[in-house]
């Protein structure tokens, strides 16, 4: 049992969200715009996070914002609109870990969010491991398409690029499909329209450029693919 609070300004939603959590088992406390969800989150203790994107009084991003100074292991999966790709990518650089396209369906919201939950519990991928493992191995060039690991250079595409930065980003998280191709498209110069397929195509080369490092990028079928530090 996670004790989850539901920032929702949707009454239907956030009653329907609460109702659904509670019968899986989790406690709920609900707030319905971001001035109450601050005041909840420096007030008590919670598990996890359903989080709207547009809310009254303060927005999403700034709770999430807020939040994460507080507590950046705190699990957040954030709520948007569907045509909010730029909202998600700020969402999920401002350190969301998973996002949800309106309308969802609710057996993916729940699924995802007991994903969250259990990554958070679990020693490898939570607070026992330092966020930066990985990336304390690897230097992105801020300039140029390429990154170090420890002193050897891996040229890389602008596209390989975007992908290994926001896998370490996000290291030990899940990056969905989607998140991929939002930054690929949001890339400048980038015309966008990378076939989702592709995608394997480039974690396939960018794993080949890995190769012999400690990183590993796993495949976390039907959800995406998260950047590990592995022990092998
Ligand atoms: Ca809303």
């Amino acid at each position: 049992m996670a004790h989850l609070l539901i920032v929702e300004d949707d009454e239907l939603l956030r009653d329907g969200l609460s109702a659904q959590l509670s019968q899986a088992g989790h406690r709920t406390t609900t707030a319905e715009d971001g001035a109450v969800a601050l005041a909840l989150l420096a007030s008590e203790a919670f598990d996890g996070v359903v989080l709207d994107l547009g809310l009254p009084k303060v927005d999403g991003l700034s709770v999430l914002r807020q939040l994460r100074q507080r507590t950046p292991a705190l699990p957040v999966l954030i709520l948007t609109a569907r045509d909010g790709v730029e909202d998600r990518v700020e969402g999920l650089n401002a350190g969301a870990d998973d996002y949800l396209t309106k309308p969802f369906n609710r057996d993916e919201l729940l699924a995802r969010l007991q994903a969250l939950l259990r990554r958070a519990s679990l020693p490898a991928f939570g607070a026992a491991t330092p966020p930066d493992s990985a990336t304390s191995l690897l230097r992105l060039d801020p300039l140029v398409p390429r990154a170090w690991l420890g002193d050897e250079v891996i040229d890389l595409t602008q596209r390989e690029w975007a992908l290994l930065d926001l896998l370490v980003r996000h290291s030990g998280q899940v990056v969905s499909r989607e998140d991929v191709l939002a930054v690929w498209q949001s890339e400048p110069g980038e015309s966008g329209g990378v076939a989702s397929n592709a995608l394997e195509v480039y974690v396939h080369r960018l794993r080949r450029k890995l190769a012999g490092s400690p990183l590993n990028i796993r495949n976390i079928r039907g959800l995406g693919y998260m950047l590990e530090s592995g022990t092998t």
